[in-house]
């Protein structure tokens, strides 16, 4: 660090969850921070905008489950308000109704994972399915989100796991498919099982009101990023929109001394990206600096999910029971999700015809479609779930396409991703794909890592507090216990092997 400096300057490639955390705390804390953008809104994969019809839009819907503590702690500090109460939710099939998830917060409870099992309402999957879903609990207490644990379950795929422990098919195409379709973004024969169990115990199993789920009374970005983003340009971070990150400056002593855009060059004393699988990759490849290490070099072996993110005006009200739905059987390796924006959003509830956002992901097959050629298939989805949509008139909409865009937690991935901490000596990773012993996982788990790189880069340059990061809710004792009674077991299984 420059001697004749006030504050010590960080650079932040990426203004999503996580760009976004690192810079509030870091500027907060007097840092001199550039937080640098290629697209033209800050929010990343949660960005909303407005259409030329002053229409809000936004890059699919974003629920905010129960325990996104520390996003909840953010926005209460902002002084904001941006959330809807907490919703239940339908799952379709295209045989209709298959789901009815209550508000678990409401029920008795009961110890994990009795209540999910026994107050989610299954339509149609009969209990001797259901209860195949027993052999699986060991599988859920040996996964720990330890880094050994995510060695040997990384390995396989989720679609290996299930079989392995018994769950019948039906229970795994009707249950667990399509959580998977919609929580990791892929079926699971391409989904890592250590992905999956991190994944499904963190929303949903680990505490009864964990599948809780909350919106935004609008677009995220105008509820809660268009605040925060004015909170953190008057603590004195620059954001700097359409600023696309295309290299590195290294110095000396494994560090990098600035990061490159186009024509500009911003020096830093420390670096924090904050970008995407796919934006990394990009940078990597333009970066001689960053490819020479191995470990940015073998990013290349990361990859990201298509995701169609589409929202219909439609000409008259249609009645849907409940505002957040997902549906699964309809298209092969496709999941997909409409919400009711006239009961979710404020702006929509008082139009006179029903507002419905529509998202698919491992969306690959839809994006190289027309408008017009992906408009009919959405309606007819929609009317397999709620006939009265096939009769109804689409007067306007909007198609948002986001290529390879989100975190593919592959069979065999996770020696691939970055931990925070790089070979460079000043140089953090943060987002939903870095290596994290937190527990958390999406927007919480970007705003996370976000903090922790933030935290990381005040333990280098030595200036500023730490940001508070709120651990996930510790787990149940029962479930500690019997975590401890596996460890031991797995330790004298060891001792006698060798
Ligand atoms: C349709 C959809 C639905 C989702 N649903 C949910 C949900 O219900 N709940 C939930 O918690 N999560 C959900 N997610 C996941 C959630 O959006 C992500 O986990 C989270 O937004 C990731 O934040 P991030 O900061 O890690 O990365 P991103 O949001 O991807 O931000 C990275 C930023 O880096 C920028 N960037 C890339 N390359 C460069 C470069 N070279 N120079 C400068 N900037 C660059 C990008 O433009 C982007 O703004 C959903 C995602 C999608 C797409």
């Amino acid at each position: 660090m420059d001697g004749q400096k006030q504050s010590p300057s960080v650079v932040i490639v990426g203004a999503g969850w996580a760009g976004l955390g690192a810079a509030y705390h870091l500027a907060q804390q007097g840092y001199d921070v550039t937080l640098l953008e290629a697209g033209s809104y800050p929010g990343g994969l949660v960005a909303g905008w407005q259409t030329e019809q002053g229409r809000s839009v936004e890059a699919g819907i974003h629920g905010f489950w129960y325990p996104y503590r520390n996003i909840f702690g953010l926005t209460d500090a902002l002084g904001l308000q941006p959330f809807t109460p907490y919703t239940c939710s339908n799952q379709y099939s295209p045989h209709g109704l298959e789901v009815e998830s209550p508000l678990f917060q409401l029920q008795p409870y009961l110890p994990s994972p009795l209540g999910t099992f026994l107050y989610t309402e299954f339509k149609r999957l009969p209990l001797s399915d259901r209860l195949s879903a027993l052999p699986l609990l060991y599988s859920l207490v040996d996964f720990d989100n330890s880094d050994e644990a995510w060695r040997r379950y990384d390995r396989l795929s989720a679609r290996e796991l299930f079989r392995q422990f018994g769950v019948s098919e039906r229970l795994y195409k009707e249950a667990f498919e399509p959580m998977l379709l919609v929580g990791l973004f892929a079926p699971g024969e391409q989904c890592s099982a250590a992905a999956t169990l991190g994944m499904l115990y963190y929303f949903i199993l680990a505490h009864q009101p964990d599948f809780d789920v909350r919106w935004c009374r609008g677009t995220v970005g105008a509820q809660i990023f268009r605040p925060w983003t004015q909170a953190i340009e008057q603590a004195g971070g620059r954001i700097l929109a359409n600023h696309r990150v295309t290299g590195v400056i290294e110095g000396e002593g494994d560090r990098l001394t600035a990061v490159v855009c186009g024509d500009e060059v911003f020096e830093a004393d420390a670096v924090i990206f904050a970008v995407g699988i796919t934006g990394l990759k990009k940078i990597v490849a333009s970066s001689p600096a960053l490819r020479q290490r191995p470990e940015f070099r073998d990013v290349q072996n990361l990859g990201a999910v298509d995701v169609l993110a589409t929202r219909l005006w439609f000409d008259r009200k249609i009645d849907v029971p409940l505002p957040s739905n997902a549906c699964f059987g309809f298209h092969q390796t496709t999941g997909w999700t409409f919400f009711d924006l006239n009961a979710l959003h404020d702006e929509y509830r008082d139009e006179p015809g029903s507002v419905i956002e529509v998202d698919y992901y491992h969306a690959n097959q839809f994006l190289s479609l027309s408008d017009a050629e992906i408009l009919p298939l959405v309606q007819a989805d929609l009317a397999g779930c709620l006939p009265a949509f096939g009769a109804a008139h689409i007067v306007d909409y909007s198609m948002i396409r986001l290529p390879q865009a989100v975190s593919h937690f592959a069979p065999g991935s996770y020696r691939y991703l970055l931990p925070g901490q790089t070979s460079f000596s000043n140089v953090f990773m943060s987002g939903d794909w870095i290596v994290t012993r937190h527990g958390s996982w999406s927007q919480e788990k970007a705003y996370v890592t976000g903090l922790e790189a933030a935290n990381a880069a005040i333990a280098q340059c030595g200036v500023g507090a730490a940001a508070t990061i709120i651990p996930i809710v510790p787990d149940e004792p029962h479930i500690q216990a019997a975590r401890q009674i596996n460890r031991l077991g797995r330790a004298l299984l060891g001792a006698i092997v060798h």
